[in-house]
């Protein structure tokens, strides 16, 4: 199972799956926001129940090459490719990855690459996180799908957040 942010902010308990967990440094990096969440990714991650690991450049490379393929690379996160690299890997290595998302583009990417993915829902989720983006320097907000990368004031690339979790 390869775990992005979303799934860990609308309420994924590593503990209620048996199958080996791993996801990336900067998911770890996107919970520290918020406490909750993560104290339970802490928890998971020092029992070893979740396994945290960069995905190879090479990966990398290949993830990135697939996501501008089907033209969503745009929509990607820094965060999303390395996910999408990382599930790569382990399927290079023999494993049968799966990604556990409702990110649209991480899903169309995943199957541009043969990967399979499971929303949410699999798990009896029925939350849809909204991410927004804003500029660490100036703290401009833009809306996720947002034309650029970059802050339009300060020229400072975006970072993102969640706005809120919606229940649907
Ligand atoms: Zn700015």
């Amino acid at each position: 199972m390869v775990l992005d942010t979303s799934a860990f902010l609308a309420g994924y308990d590593p503990f209620s799956v048996n199958e080996s967990q791993v996801t990336v440094p900067s998911v770890e990096e996107e919970l520290r926001t918020n406490s909750i969440t993560w104290v339970r990714f802490k928890t998971a991650a020092e029992n070893g129940k979740i396994k945290i690991k960069t995905p190879t450049e090479e990966c990398w490379k290949k993830a990135k090459a697939s996501a501008n393929m089907v033209g969503d690379s745009f929509f990607l996160s820094e965060t999303d490719t390395q996910l999408l690299a990382l599930a790569l890997e382990f399927k290079a290595e023999g494993f049968n990855p799966q990604i556990v998302t409702d990110d649209y583009s991480i899903q169309n990417v995943a199957t541009q690459m043969g990967i399979e993915f499971a929303s949410l829902a699999t798990f009896g989720i029925r939350r849809l996180l909204e991410w927004m983006r804003y500029c660490p320097a100036c703290h401009t907000e833009y809306p996720a799908d947002y034309g650029s990368t970059m802050c339009t004031v300060c020229g400072t690339e975006l970072k993102r957040k969640p706005r809120r979790t919606a229940k649907t």
